[in-house]
């Protein structure tokens, strides 16, 4: 019976393929005044909440407990009828958040590894990689690159692709990978070779190429920049729009929601895309509020639905609307995201995701922390789960050495709990900063 139950699991279903149609329809035309955002938005909610309530025993137990209907929360503000989704719940209940409608093996697994230092994956549908990158889509057209230009991404070696998608081989926002791992040298030598209209990479591979290019000197010519994952300090900015000749679009998202929200040319503050992922500021009694913590219902996931889910990050709404007549409502003073660079021995900066990367994809980490205590010695402080083999471990630091050649020295320290103190921010990179 279980057999039967399982085979009629689906690779994707009908919600999806209507999802995919209204993203490709939302790509060709944006909502252009509030009303028609708030119409499309609250058409989408009510689409995730039928679905999670149908079909992911986790919120169906929740609606339950709660003698909610669905189909009593039609808008946004409603949403607080529900609780807050906290990452840990999240990861520790992922098997009933999981709609029983889809099968996990059809998922792939995005694996984000967060600013809190515990890493997590999404079951996420091929078809919904694809929703995801009708919204990046909407992000580069809106920046005015063409899907005819060329550009370079920095990645980790774990996301870059093995092959190219279908709209890349039509010659549609074709890409160059460049592995975030490498020295810096080595990304101005590819990027000099590929001549991109854009790159995309983290704030503080940003920071690591244009100090290099102000150290040597130098300029590349790349327009257009989309700086994601962590702080983009205004010094960084200004030297990419010098060193680069860029304009820097930076943008908020995470593996879990996709891209959230972005700059535009004002550069007043983020856009929430809010008919893609709906934003929520709250207070520290959980109230919204006009500054607080993010939290976010993704309105494209089915597979693994994300309703009310609590980012690390601070954030506050904008007092007056954009100059630049965007329907969308703007995100201001955004904090809390991690980008430290690690000081080497010989004094040059990496992003602190280079070193951290030895530990992305071995198994039996449940968390981590690295603490830098001089210039060549870290502390790798690992909670470890039955995986975490002495295989692993032997292969995780034979990895670090190779990666630093040998200049850093690694000990790993196995302890029982990593999570901070209630309030304070975890950080899985700790710097001599
Ligand atoms: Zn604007």
């Amino acid at each position: 019976m279980e057999a039967i139950r399982w085979q009629s699991k689906m690779a994707c279903s009908r919600a999806h393929l209507d999802l995919l149609r209204a993203g490709l329809g939302a790509l060709r035309r944006s909502p252009t005044t509030p009303e028609a955002l708030t119409r499309r938005r609250s058409c989408r909610l009510q689409g995730l909440l039928r679905y999670a309530g149908r079909f992911s025993p986790y919120y169906r137990e929740l609606f339950d407990r709660r003698r909610l209907n669905p189909a009593d929360i039609r808008r946004e503000d409603e949403l607080t009828q529900l609780p807050v989704l906290e990452r840990q719940t999240a990861r520790e209940r992922s098997g009933e958040i999981m709609s029983t409608e889809i099968a996990l093996h059809a998922c792939l697994q995005r694996k984000t590894h967060g600013t809190t230092g515990m890493p997590f994956a999404v079951p996420t549908l091929p078809l919904e990689q694809w929703l995801e990158a009708i919204l990046w889509a909407r992000c580069y057209l809106d920046a005015g690159f063409r899907p005819w230009q060329r550009q370079v991404k920095i990645a980790l070696p774990c996301r870059i692709p093995s092959w190219p998608y279908l709209v890349q081989h039509l010659g549609l926002f074709r890409r160059t990978y460049v592995d975030a791992t490498r020295p810096v040298s080595e990304k101005i030598r590819e990027l000099k070779k590929a001549m991109p209209a854009a790159l995309v990479c983290w704030a503080s591979t940003l920071d690591e190429i244009t100090t290099e290019l102000e150290r040597a000197d130098s300029f590349l010519n790349i327009p257009r920049v989309f700086s994601t994952s962590s702080m983009l300090w205004p010094s960084v900015r200004e030297r990419a729009a010098r060193r680069l000749k860029a304009r820097v679009t930076d943008v908020y998202g995470s593996i879990e929601t996709g891209p959230v929200a972005w700059e535009c040319e004002q550069q007043r503050g983020f856009h929430v895309h809010s008919d893609q992922v709906i934003v929520e500021l709250l207070d520290e009694a959980g109230r919204p509020a006009r500054a607080g913590r993010v939290v976010c219902t993704v309105l494209w996931r089915r597979a693994f639905p994300l309703i009310r889910y609590a980012l690390d990050d601070m954030a506050e709404w904008a007092d007056t609307p954009c100059p630049c007549g965007r329907p969308y409502p703007l995100l201001r003073n955004l904090t809390g995201r991690a980008a430290d660079l690690v000081e080497l021995p010989d004094g040059t900066r990496i992003s602190s995701v280079a070193v951290r990367a030895v530990v992305f994809e071995k198994p039996g980490i449940e968390q981590y922390q690295f603490v830098q205590e001089t210039r060549t010695r870290f502390l790798l402080r690992i909670v470890a789960g039955s995986a975490f083999t002495a295989e692993v471990e032997g292969a995780l630091l034979d990895e670090f050495r190779r990666q630093f050649s040998g200049a850093l020295e690694l000990q790993i320290v196995k302890v029982r709990d990593l999570r901070g103190t209630p309030g304070a921010k975890f950080s899985p990179m700790v710097t001599l900063k």
